[in-house]
């Protein structure tokens, strides 16, 4: 199994990955277009959050999801989604973590990756 290892600017929030991701989702919703991820999304199992002594979290719906950012450094790094959001609504037996990919060593996996677009200002 390959171990990838997302990391901020100034390394102080590290987070690793049980696998690369298949394809990156670029979100327009009112937090994701302000942050600029490309978003890898996980199952919680999937993800292990190394460093977050300089984690600071923002949501402004803690029943939905909590964003992460490096308080040192300002990068947004991962989201803890309290759901899986489907045709049919939110999902909540299904939490995720959704990772943002510009924090990846490896920038030419993630330029390589297809980017699915998600219309999270106008879906909900
Ligand atoms: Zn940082």
């Amino acid at each position: 199994m390959t171990m990838l290892t997302a990391r901020c600017h100034c390394g102080a929030t590290r987070i690793r990955l049980a696998h690369a991701p298949t394809s990156l989702t670029a979100c327009n919703c009112s937090f994701c277009f302000k942050r600029g991820a490309l978003w890898a999304y996980y199952p919680v199992g999937d993800v292990v959050v190394l460093d977050d002594a300089h984690t600071v979290g923002y949501s402004r719906d803690p029943a939905l999801h909590t964003h992460y950012h490096c308080g040192v450094c300002g990068c947004g790094t991962h989201g803890a989604l309290r759901c899986t959001w489907t045709e049919d609504g939110p999902d909540f037996s299904a939490p995720r973590i959704a990772v943002n990919a510009r924090l990846l060593d490896d920038v030419a996996l993630v330029e390589a990756l297809p980017v699915d677009a998600l219309d999270g200002r106008n879906d909900w």
